[in-house]
């Protein structure tokens, strides 16, 4: 496995590969690596020949009170990581060499970014979308692997990827869950067990509305009360937001019509902020 922190290395190196006829399939990354991005790993490396993962706490996509300063850093092990999964290569760059002295250019996707997270998170899908179109530009990939958890960015990068016309294909994993159903986050690492067992609510919560829709429900209104009631039964947490959406466009749903919607929700469990949905 290599490890490139240059810019330039790692462009001319995708540029070699690319002339060579290698599908290059790019898994991007804040690090603190954990199942749910090893996931995507497995994904890339079938439908690719060299996969490069890119691991880079971005701080354009942080607000100015966010966990930028204390997010968990562990190279090493996530360098580990990577060569026991069969990385081909470890994109690592520096802050410097993303964000030279004077960069002033910003991506900016102005619809599906407005709404859920784009509202208590302002500027947060620019830095996203920035950063990403960047690390397509840097490893030239074929195809891009990001994972359904984080639905929002899902829709906005597909959707930047076709407004911008980026020749590289987005691909879309499931969501990884620990077994007892939380979904895997580096945001995780700062909970205490209390705080755990109150943030399994969550997918609980999106269970109950999913067993709704299940059997025949199809008021939004009343699949949306369903999991906010069941939010609310946990002391530590204070939903932020939770709303059924159309899976591409990310507008708010008027029924409910199975198959195309998502149930999205984001909630504070204490001072930890965590993102989670549900396929209707
Ligand atoms: P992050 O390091 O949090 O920026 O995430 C990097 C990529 O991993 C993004 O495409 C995320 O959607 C994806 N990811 C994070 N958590 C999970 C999970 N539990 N399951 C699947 N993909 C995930």
């Amino acid at each position: 496995m290599q490890t490139i922190q240059s810019v330039n290395e790692m462009q001319s190196h995708a540029i070699g590969l690319r002339s060579s006829g290698r599908l290059i399939g790019l898994v991007p990354t804040m690090g603190n690596l954990h199942e749910g991005h090893l996931s995507l790993v497995d994904i890339a490396k079938e439908r690719a020949d060299k996969v490069i993962v890119s691991i880079f706490v971005n701080p354009t996509q942080f607000g100015p009170n966010e966990d930028f300063d204390k997010y968990p850093r562990t190279l090493e092990a996530d360098m580990e990581k990577c060569r026991a999964r069969g990385v081909d290569i470890v994109f690592a760059p520096s802050m410097s060499e993303i964000y030279p002295p004077g960069y002033s250019t910003y991506v900016n996707e102005e619809k599906l970014s407005a709404g859920l997270c784009g509202v208590s998170r302002p500027n947060h899908f620019r830095g996203v979308t920035t950063v990403v179109l960047k690390l397509f530009n840097i490893t030239r990939p074929d195809i891009a692997v990001f994972g359904q958890k984080d639905a929002q960015q899902c829709a906005v990068i597909k959707k930047m990827v076709a407004d911008m016309n980026v020749p590289t294909e987005i691909v879309i994993g499931p969501t990884a869950r620990d077994a007892d159903g939380l979904a895997t986050s580096s945001r995780n690492a700062y909970l205490t067990d209390f705080q755990r067992q109150d943030a399994l609510t969550i997918p609980r919560a999106l269970q109950e509305g999913k067993r709704l829709v299940d059997q025949g429900v199809r008021q939004v209104d009343r699949v949306v009360a369903e999991i906010t009631h069941q939010l609310s039964l946990s002391r530590r947490i204070r939903m932020i937001y939770v709303q059924i959406v159309d899976r591409d466009t990310m507008e708010p749903a008027r029924e409910i019509i199975p198959g195309r919607q998502i149930v999205c929700l984001a909630a504070w469990v204490d001072q930890t902020r965590l993102i989670d949905n549900i396929l209707l």
